[in-house]
C-alpha cells in the first residue's frame, strides 16, 4: 500500500514514510492510494478490540517495514476498554461509545499511543521531535504517550487561556522529554506554527520533526479501527444493521476516520458531524463551499477550530462523504443537554459529548427511531469539572489515572505566536537534552 498527498504534488510514499513525515512535503495530507475494501462477513462482533484493529488495519501496512509489528503495536495501543453503554436504558436507541477510559481521559489516547508505538519502531539512532498543537486534549495524550520513551521527545503548543485548568495541568505535568509551550494565540495560531515548522526544511531536518496531530495518518488509523469495531458491535444490537453515528467534530480527524471505516466496509449508516458554535462545517454543508474562519472559544474547547485540517481528507473521499449532515450546538444548548440528561437519566456528558447527545435529540423522529445511533463520548467529564459540576449539582469522581495527574508537578515555556520564537525554543531544548 502506498500513500499519496491530497494536493497531488508529492511522489507516493510508504506508510512508514507517511508516519515519519507527518505532513506531505507539498503541504497536503497523506491518504491511502486506494481505499482497501474488507469483506464485512469476516468481521463479526464480539472480538477483542486489539485483535480486531490489527486485522482491520492490515491492508494499510501491506509491504511496509512495520507490517510484522502491527499486532504488537495494536496490543500496546489498545489496552483499555471502549464500552458501548446505554445512557438512557436499553429501550432507547442511543448508545454512548465511551472513548475516555485511557490514561488521559479522552479518545486522543488511542492515536497518541498508537503513533508513539510506531515511532519506537521507526526512529533509529537520534530521537524524533514530535511537535503537536493542541486545543486541549491532544497535548495531554501525546505528552503521556511520549514521556520516558527514547525514540522521541515531545514539544506541545497550546493556546493561552483557552484550555481548562485540568487540561493545562495535564499538558504541563510530564517533564523529562516532554516540553509544554504556552502560545500567546488561539489553536489555529498553534496549528499554523506547527505547519510552518514542517514547511521549513532546515528546521525540520535539524530536529527530525514529526507531527502527532491528526494531520498525521498514524493518529487516525487507530480511530478508523475502533470506529469499525464499534459499528460491528452496534450493528449486532439490532436495528437495520447500519447504526448511525454522531461525532463531536473539531479538526475533523474523528469524522474522517469514521467515514474511512465506512468506505472500507464497516456497517455505518448516516453520519452527523456535530460542532460547537464554530460554523465552518455548517456553512460548508449548507453552501457547498468551504471557507475557513477564525476560531471562537466555546465550552467544548477541544473543538474550537475554525480551519479543520482534515477537511482536505474528507473532500478527497468523494462519494465516501455521502450521507453526512452537520449540526451546530451552541454553549447554551450544551449546558442544557448536560443538565437535562443528568437530571432525567443520571448520565454525565462532557461538553463535547453533550454536543453529540444534543444532535441526536434534534434528529427528526423518523430518522431517529428507524435505527440505532451511536454518540461518540469523547472525553471524561472530570476533565471539565468546572463546567459540568455546577450544571449537575454534584462533584465528579476522577478515574484513578486522572486523579494521579493532579499530584504531578508542572512546568511550561511561553512564546508569542511567531516562528522565530518557536525555532529558538526548539534549538534551546535540544541543547538542554
Ligand atoms: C479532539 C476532540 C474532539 C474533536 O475531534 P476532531 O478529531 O478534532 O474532530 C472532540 N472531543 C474531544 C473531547 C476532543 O478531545
Amino acid at each position: 500500500m502506498r500513500f499519496v498527498s491530497t494536493r497531488g504534488d508529492t511522489a507516493p510514499v510508504s506508510l512508514s514514510q507517511a508516519l515519519r513525515l507527518g505532513v506531505a512535503p507539498d503541504g497536503g495530507l497523506f491518504m491511502p492510494e486506494a481505499i482497501p475494501l474488507h469483506e464485512p462477513s469476516k468481521f463479526a462482533a464480539g472480538r477483542p478490540l486489539a485483535a480486531f484493529a490489527a486485522d482491520w488495519l492490515r491492508p494499510f501496512f501491506d509491504g511496509d517495514p512495520l507490517a510484522g509489528e502491527l499486532d504488537a503495536i495494536c496490543a500496546e495501543a489498545f489496552t483499555f476498554p471502549v464500552p458501548l453503554v446505554a445512557p438512557f436504558g436499553d429501550d432507547v436507541g442511543l448508545r454512548a461509545l465511551e472513548l475516555f477510559h485511557g490514561p488521559t481521559g479522552a479518545f486522543k489516547d488511542f492515536g497518541a499511543r498508537f503513533l508513539m508505538a510506531c515511532f519506537d519502531r521507526l526512529a533509529g539512532e537520534e530521537p524524533l521531535t514530535v511537535l503537536a498543537a493542541t486545543s486541549g486534549d491532544t497535548g495531554g495524550a501525546v505528552g503521556c504517550a511520549a514521556v520516558g520513551r527514547r525514540s522521541s521527545r515531545g514539544v506541545i503548543l497550546y493556546p493561552r487561556g483557552r484550555v481548562s485548568p485540568f487540561q493545562e495541568r495535564q499538558l504541563t505535568c510530564w517533564g523529562a522529554n516532554v516540553t509544554a509551550v504556552e502560545v500567546d494565540g488561539d489553536f489555529d495560531d498553534c496549528q499554523a506554527l506547527v505547519k510552518a515548522a514542517f514547511a521549513d526544511p532546515q528546521l525540520s531536518a535539524a530536529h527530525r520533526l514529526t507531527s502527532a496531530n491528526s494531520i498525521n495518518l498514524g493518529r487516525l488509523l487507530p480511530q478508523v479501527a475502533y470506529c469499525a469495531h464499534a459499528a460491528f458491535e452496534a450493528a449486532a444490537l439490532g436495528g437495520d444493521g447500519r447504526p448511525g453515528f454522531l461525532i463531536p467534530s473539531g479538526n475533523l480527524g474523528h469524522g474522517f476516520a469514521l467515514l474511512l471505516a465506512r468506505a472500507m466496509g464497516a456497517p455505518v449508516g448516516p453520519v452527523v458531524l456535530a460542532t460547537n458554535a464554530n460554523r465552518t462545517l455548517l456553512d460548508w454543508h449548507q453552501s457547498g463551499r468551504y471557507a475557513a474562519r477564525p476560531s471562537i472559544a466555546t465550552l467544548a474547547n477541544a473543538m474550537d477550530v475554525g480551519a479543520p485540517s482534515n477537511f482536505e481528507r474528507v473532500a478527497a473521499l468523494g462519494d465516501g462523504a455521502a450521507e453526512v449532515t452537520v449540526e451546530l450546538v451552541d454553549d447554551e444548548a450544551i449546558r442544557h443537554r448536560i443538565a437535562a440528561d443528568y437530571r432525567e437519566n443520571g448520565y454525565v456528558w462532557c461538553p463535547h459529548s453533550a454536543i453529540a447527545a444534543e444532535a441526536w435529540r434534534r434528529l427528526a423522529a423518523p430518522a431517529r427511531d428507524e435505527r440505532l445511533w451511536v454518540a461518540a463520548a469523547t472525553a471524561h467529564p472530570f476533565k471539565f469539572a468546572e463546567i459540568v459540576e455546577p450544571l449537575i449539582g454534584r462533584e465528579i469522581e476522577p478515574s484513578p489515572a486522572l486523579a494521579a495527574i493532579d499530584d504531578r508537578p508542572t512546568a511550561k515555556q511561553q512564546i508569542a505566536a511567531r516562528m522565530p520564537e518557536l525555532a529558538a525554543l526548539l534549538d534551546q531544548q535540544r541543547v538542554a537534552a
